[in-house]
């Protein structure tokens, strides 16, 4: 019988050996090891046993000895062709291991499903989160792989998931809680509690039915059914602003492509993930919707998983990874809110579902749906030079008016003597909805809810040892907390250095929250950051106190402003319009139309009529001013000029290769090697930009020190390579030992 070789991606090779490795098929093993199977082979020089997946097969080699499998894994294959040349497009695209790809396309509760205890159902579940990054996890286990494998194998457990929940988490390792509790305080690993989000029952009784759409709704829906019957790969934007129905036209389409008898997948934000938003798709299409997201344990989302796989669900709607929901014979991909940040991985593989979305669409010629009331720039700049459709809802459904908003200049009020956070309009607004019974919002972006501790003698701030950030105040534990590494540390009362008097100063969470007993002694007030759900509540349990006891205000950050309607929210703050604005990032203005937009959206939702009030530094701020107005429109033509004159997205791609390690000047000379190679392999790149070594917003995390090189191009093929290409030469070389490198695209400035 002629030999049978298997091309083998393993999951021990790190990025710059990663290669599809040949391995003999036994005679015993020929009708299981099929491509899309998972092995285990001896790898590398000690002849580790290792997992792998069989990528293709076929009857010969050009190496004259070959290692054989060890054993077959799977009874039949686990991932289909498609998926196979998924994961080695996800390779190409994201600069990951074949076998990092496969275990984000995979549930993770597939790798474990010979353990079979079942877990009791708790409200809660008990989340551990890797605070370094997938490569410095990697590095690190391998580091005290000697003298702590436990450990080790926590953390290499951990490294391409971010986060697991800890039962899981140990089971699946076999470790003790007194290794994971190590990691915990060496702070490679935080641990916090999740809602678990229920799976709604599939027998539900209310059937609110399919909706009816109004004429604009239709009108965007039979545009596009049309793209959907072409059966071609199209990309369309349907830009609408917030709530004008974007969902109910979303519905009639899957509604659409389900009879015939395609496949759908929806992917929502993570906030924006409710029970109602669950309970509205199971009572369109009942035990047809399959449900993957973070909140379910693994197991639950195996579950989903195989009920999609098996042909029982046909719809997926979940968060980020869903777009790896297995079904075939997609029909459209819809990704609602798809300017959102948390479509980005930012922990290996490095993707954004849009590109593997994009990439599934394709393959599939389908079509991609993207829905937005901000889109990014670059969708509503493609959707104009006609690379994608555009369709658009202009009104909101009932009819609901936007609210009115008023904008308030902070640098007035300082003059009239006002330091606080609250402006005396805001106040009487404020005063107005408690006396009314009616309740209130209160918005600050996330770096605006820091609060430091200095001195006020010498100005003396404390910062964190392990990372170059300072140290944020927490009044409830009386500690002081880096935000990065989660180092935490007691305050004294005077400062170390002088014995002045210690000041705290920011316009934390608390400090509004202070300033709002002041102002308003006999008012109940709830608030919400990560600080409050760093405890035993959840986010959940927060806002349905916030609405069934009518709590007069709700002060919060980030994680308040989207997808929750709150009928008696009337009035809306923006503390300080200003903090996202000047960032630095080349998306800031984006960003802060898109939050401030979206804030404001929250105000009337129900039957009385909405207000909302915007503080500001810079009134005059056109930004500031177009989101006010709501006027998407205005803001983007701004925008794109600017855009262009700065030769950033949609003019040039922007990619990073980041470094990090202990030290900074290993690490420094590390980019500056990675610029003069990428300098050598793309020398006749047209209209190129390499800029560098640029240490991160915060350079140093956990004791290493990040710096990147940055490119201003179109990235293509031949970028692509020469990027790889410096990942490995880097990693390889001796003088870097110790540091780590990846790449992204489109990366956080
Ligand atoms: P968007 O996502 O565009 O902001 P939503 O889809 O949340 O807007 O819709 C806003 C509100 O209007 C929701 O409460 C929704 O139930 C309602 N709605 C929108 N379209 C319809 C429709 N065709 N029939 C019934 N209710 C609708
Ligand atoms: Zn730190």
């Amino acid at each position: 019988m002629a030999e049978l070789v298997a091309k083998i991606a393993v999951s021990a090779a790190t990025y710059w050996i990663d290669k599809p490795y040949e391995y003999l098929v036994p005679e015993t093993m020929r009708e299981q090891a099929l491509p899309g199977a998972r092995v285990y082979v001896p790898f590398s020089v000690g002849n580790r046993r290792s997992e792998g997946i069989i990528l293709a097969l076929s009857d010969k080699s050009d190496y004259p000895s070959l290692k054989s499998i060890t054993a077959v894994l799977d009874e039949k294959p686990i991932l289909t062709e498609r998926q196979i040349q998924l994961a080695l497009f996800m390779r190409e695209r994201f600069f990951c291991t074949v076998y990092d790809a496969v275990k984000a396309i995979l549930p993770a509760g597939l790798w474990f499903t010979d353990q079979g205890t079942q877990r009791v159902q708790d409200k809660t579940i008990e989340i551990a989160s890797l605070s370094i990054s997938a490569e410095e996890t990697l590095a690190v286990s391998d580091e005290i792989r000697r003298k702590s494998p436990a450990q080790a194998r926590l953390l290499r457990e951990l490294a391409p998931f971010g986060e697991m929940p800890v039962r899981e988490l140990l089971l699946f390792t076999g470790t003790g809680r007194s290794s994971l509790n190590k990691l915990v305080s060496a702070e490679y690993v935080s641990l916090y509690r999740r809602d678990l989000l229920r799976i709604p029952e599939r027998t539900t009784s209310v059937h609110s039915g399919m909706p009816i759409l109004n004429n604009e709704q239709q009108a965007a829906f039979e545009g596009l059914r049309a793209l959907c019957d072409s059966c071609k790969a199209e990309t369309a934007l349907l830009q609408g602003i917030t709530g004008s129905g974007k969902t109910s036209v979303y519905i009639r389409l899957i509604e659409y492509i389900r009879g015939q008898g395609r496949t759908a997948i929806l992917l929502v934000p993570e906030i924006s993930l409710t029970p109602q938003m669950l309970e509205t798709f199971s009572s369109c299409f009942e035990g047809d919707v399959a449900v993957l997201h973070s909140g379910l344990t693994p197991r639950e989302r195996y579950e989903e998983w195989k009920r999609l796989k098996h042909g029982q669900a046909h719809v997926a709607i979940g968060t980020r990874s869903a777009v790896f929901a297995p079904l075939e014979n997609l029909g459209i991909l819809i990704i609602d809110e798809e300017q959102e940040s948390t479509y980005r991985s930012d922990k290996s593989p490095r993707y954004h579902a849009r590109e593997v979305a994009r990439y599934r669409c394709y393959k599939d010629n389908c079509l991609l749906l993207l829905g937005s009331a901000t889109p990014e720039v670059s969708t509503r700049y493609f959707a104009e030079t006609g690379a994608y459709h555009r369709f658009v809802l202009n009104s909101r459904y009932n009819r609901l008016k936007l609210p009115e908003v008023s904008i308030v200049d902070l640098k007035k009020e300082l003059r009239r003597g006002n330091e606080s956070t609250i402006s005396s309009f805001l106040r009487d607004e404020l005063a107005a909805n408690i006396e009314n019974g009616e309740q209130s919002i209160l918005f600050l972006n996330r770096r605006g809810a820091r609060k430091l501790v200095t001195c006020g003698e010498c100005g003396y701030t404390y910062t964190c040892p392990r990372c170059s950030v300072s140290l944020t105040f927490h009044s409830v534990k009386n500690k002081l907390v880096c935000h990065y590494c989660g180092y935490s540390q007691k305050v004294g009362c005077e400062c170390p250095e002088c014995h002045g008097m210690l000041r705290f100063v920011g316009a934390g969470t608390q400090l509004v929250e202070e300033e709002l007993h002041t102002l308003f002694p006999d008012t109940e007030i709830i608030r919400m950051d990560a600080d409050v759900l760093s405890g035993s509540v959840t986010h959940e349990q927060v806002f349905e106190r916030f609405q069934r006891e009518n709590i007069p205000v709700m002060i919060g950050t980030q994680m308040i402003v989207k997808g929750l309607n709150f009928e008696n929210v009337t009035l809306i703050g923006v503390l300080l319009a200003d903090q996202s604005l000047y960032s630095g990032d080349l998306r800031a203005a984006e960003r802060t139309f898109s939050l401030i937009t979206q804030v404001i959206g929250r105000s009337g939702r129900g039957e009385k009529p909405g207000r909302a009030v915007i503080q500001t530094y810079t009134p005059e701020n056109e930004v500031i001013l177009q989101a006010a107005n709501q006027d998407y429109e205005s803001f983007y033509q701004s925008e794109i000029v600017l855009r262009r004159i700065q030769n950033a997205p949609p003019f040039a791609d922007i990619m990073a290769v980041t470094a990090s390690g202990m030290s900074e000047q290993q690490v420094v000379r590390a980019c500056q090697f990675m610029r003069s190679q990428l300098g050598i392999l793309l020398k006749e790149k047209e209209n190129l930009q390499i800029l560098g070594p640029t240490p991160l917003a915060v350079v140093r995390v956990n004791d290493r020190y990040r710096y990147r090189v940055i490119l201003r191009c179109r990235t293509d093929a031949l970028v692509r390579k020469a990027v790889s290409a410096v990942i490995s030469l880097g990693s390889t070389e001796k003088q870097f030992r110790g540091v780590s490198f990846y790449a992204d695209s489109d990366p956080e400035l």
